[in-house]
């Protein structure tokens, strides 16, 4: 971190409770799931996992949790993030589609994020594996809300379309910060216009709902985000989630500005005004963020 940027207290985060929290944490031991919630030790798990934003994240909305498909090794190294990577990963378990479309069906969540880390190294970048996740799971517990939240593959718009086809809910894609900052932020592979291509894309399947995150804090302006926000909507997405960068080593990008809870205010009211159905904004907010409470509060408004 910057020394001269201190880390305010607005970021700490109370310790998970909630008694839905408590039954999935007690069976999720016995399923062989990898959740990003406990793995990363997100500070949102007792709101995400309860389905509620009360005070200890008790509610009676839908419980959100994101699964990790297609191991934890990843082929690009993004400079805000804190996954290993490698040019070679271990292949992916073929069966890992049904296993985990069983655990996730018997586990008792009721939106599920299926994400991954990217995978260049495979010749569809392991779009099929996440399209037979979805099938293998809709088959098993159609009432599911399932949101795939996707690398670029490299602008294969093939590879999106298998995807966007497979009986998801949601299509996510993370355009992470604004143009001018992605090739400081992301690894070279990656890009506005093609993320936003992949966005578009994505739309193009009826009825789809998309979805893209933005980090703040790494040097934006108010400008730079407002064009990016707007070109998100430019390209049909529906879902808009904004969030505070944190640096999660000594070795990663450091923070640029602490992002106060009154602009994230203002970011998610500017959010609506420009037509997104929903927007979640704040310090600790993530792209999965009660996902599932705020998908479908959106499908009724
Ligand atoms: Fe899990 Fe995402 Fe919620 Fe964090 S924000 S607890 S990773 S669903
Ligand atoms: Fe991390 Fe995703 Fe970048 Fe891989 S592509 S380094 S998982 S942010």
């Amino acid at each position: 971190r910057d020394p001269s940027v201190k880390k305010p207290g607005w970021l700490r985060q109370r310790a998970p409770q909630g008694e839905r929290y408590a039954e999935l944490k007690e069976s999720l031991s016995s399923l062989k799931l990898n959740t990003v919630c406990e793995e990363a030790q997100c500070p949102n798990i007792g709101e995400c996992w309860n389905g509620g934003g009360g005070a200890g994240g008790e509610g009676d909305g839908i419980g959100t949790a994101t699964i990790m498909l297609l191991g934890d090794t990843c082929t690009r190294g993004c400079r805000f993030c804190a996954v290993a990577t490698s040019r070679n990963p271990a292949p992916p378990d073929p069966s890992e589609p049904e296993n985990t479309a069983k655990a996730i069906a018997s586990w008792g969540v009721g939106y599920v994020v299926l994400t991954s880390v990217d995978r260049d190294d495979m010749p569809d970048g392991g779009s099929d594996h996440f399209a037979r996740t979805v099938k293998a799971l809709k088959a098993l517990k159609p009432e599911i809300l399932v949101e795939c939240l996707v690398s670029d593959f490299r602008g294969d718009l093939t590879a999106v379309l298998h995807v966007a086809n497979s009986g998801l809910d949601v299509f996510a894609h993370n355009i992470e910060t604004v143009r001018r900052l992605q090739r400081i932020v992301r690894d070279p592979r990656a890009g506005y216009e093609q993320s936003m291509a992949v966005l578009k894309h994505a739309k193009s399947v009826n009825c789809m709902v998309t979805k893209s995150s933005i980090m703040l804090g790494l040097g934006e302006s108010d400008d730079e985000v407002k064009e990016t926000m707007q070109d998100l909507r430019n390209v049909g997405v529906d879902i808009c989630t904004l969030g505070q960068y944190l640096q999660p080593t000594p070795l990663h990008l450091t923070v640029k500005e602490y992002v106060t809870p009154e602009k994230f205010n203002f970011w998610r009211e500017y959010g609506e005004s420009i037509g997104f159905r929903y927007v979640a904004s704040g310090p600790l907010v993530r792209s999965s963020y009660r996902a599932g409470e705020f998908f479908v509060e959106s499908m009724i408004r």
